[in-house]
């Protein structure tokens, strides 16, 4: 009986659905929300971390909001801004969280004074390299924790970049041992700042457009920032002679984009799946532009500049890993999200490091 009841209930909803599409009163009245939907234009500011058209971050920032734009028809429309023409870089988290910005575009590591492990989410030193990290954060469960972390702040993060992996930093002397550190002023965030402090330097945080006259009027003794293709750029290589490797504290940084989640839930789903689609679009593109102009911005340093590249010592990347561990292991101790983000990373880093000893590393050695 009640098996006949639910027959006849399908049948009558699926008559009046038929009805509906065939009367034409009807048929308008469903398609006016649609209609209302598909014109409203979105017009939303992004506040981005980097010097306006930075090579790589800044015209990747710019890229994005073109191909949502393309995508959309022009129905979301989004205006770029670099560090300081809306708020200053290190201001975009709560400018976006506050709503002064619908989005924004940077590194979870500048975030660190309000959620420590936001770094797990950009670069740990000696954490995971740019295919790992994408791994991990897609198809690891690595999201599902970023999000969740984000969500106090009334944030949604996606994956929008990377520098692939960094150089170790510029510096004006020499460095020969663990002592050459002592008292070294270096401009060095994140997690690998803290590395720098306790191996006997001192770090300073500096956006990127403070980086070349803090080095240059001699504010900090050394810097590092991103790589061949953006040091070369920020003309780095013109007031710091020693260019060292490899990035033990930035083994490529992931970068994001920021949505403020109201922004977020007030776009139609179309529109939430091309933001999506862009970012990992340009997350793509990006990786491949570092790729490609990093070996040849090297080539460029010490072929036409005369910069001299060294490897950090033993002694000194040997401390710093023990360092890092360390403090990898005390961010993990903050709180319940804190030990579930850190031993998630941790396990896959291993699983990757296992495999990368018969694929990639096995690979590049025999090539
Ligand atoms: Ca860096």
């Amino acid at each position: 009986m009640s098996a006949w009841k639910s027959f006849v209930a399908a049948l009558m909803t699926l008559m009046t659905l038929s009805l509906g599409a065939c009367g034409g009163g009807s048929n308008e009245q469903a398609e006016a929300p649609i209609e209302a939907a598909m014109s409203q234009v979105f017009e939303w500011k992004m506040a981005t971390t980097w010097p306006k058209n930075l090579p790589g971050m800044g015209t990747g920032a710019e890229r994005f909001a073109r191909a949502v734009e393309a995508m959309s028809a022009g129905r979301l429309k989004i205006q770029v801004y670099g560090a300081g023409e809306l708020v200053p870089a290190l201001d975009v988290f709560d400018a976006v969280s506050g709503g002064a910005a619908e989005m924004g575009h940077g590194a979870a590591y500048y975030w660190r004074g309000k959620l420590p492990v936001a770094a797990f989410f950009t670069a740990v030193p000696f954490g995971m390299t740019p295919p790992e990290m994408n791994a991990w954060i897609e198809w690891g469960g690595g999201l599902q924790l970023w999000r969740e972390a984000y969500a106090p702040f009334n944030l949604y993060p996606m994956v929008a970049g990377n520098t692939n992996v960094q150089m170790g930093g510029w510096f004006n002397r020499e460095i020969n041992s663990l002592d050459d550190l002592k008292g070294l002023k270096m401009r060095i965030p994140g997690l690998a700042g803290e590395v720098w402090q306790r191996a006997g330097g001192t770090a300073v945080v500096l956006p990127g457009g403070e980086v070349f006259t803090s080095l240059q009027r001699g504010a900090i003794d050394a810097t590092e920032w991103v790589g061949p293709y953006n040091d070369l750029a920020l003309g780095l290589h013109s007031i710091a002679d020693y260019y060292y490797y490899p990035g033990w504290h930035e083994p490529g940084a992931v970068l994001e984009a920021i949505v403020n989640m109201d922004a977020w839930n007030s776009l139609p789903a179309d529109l939430q799946a091309i933001l999506e689609g862009a970012a990992a679009a340009i997350n793509d593109s990006m990786t491949n532009e570092f790729s490609a102009r990093n070996a040849i911005s090297l080539q460029t340093l010490v072929e036409e500049h005369g910069v001299k590249v060294r490897p950090f010592p033993e002694d000194v990347i040997n401390r710093l890993r023990e360092i890092s561990e360390e403090i990898i292991l005390e961010t993990r101790e903050e709180d319940d999200l804190s030990r579930r983000i850190v031993d998630s990373f941790l396990a896959f880093r291993e699983q990757a490091k296992t495999y990368q000893q018969v694929s990639d590393i096995a690979y590049a050695d025999i090539r």
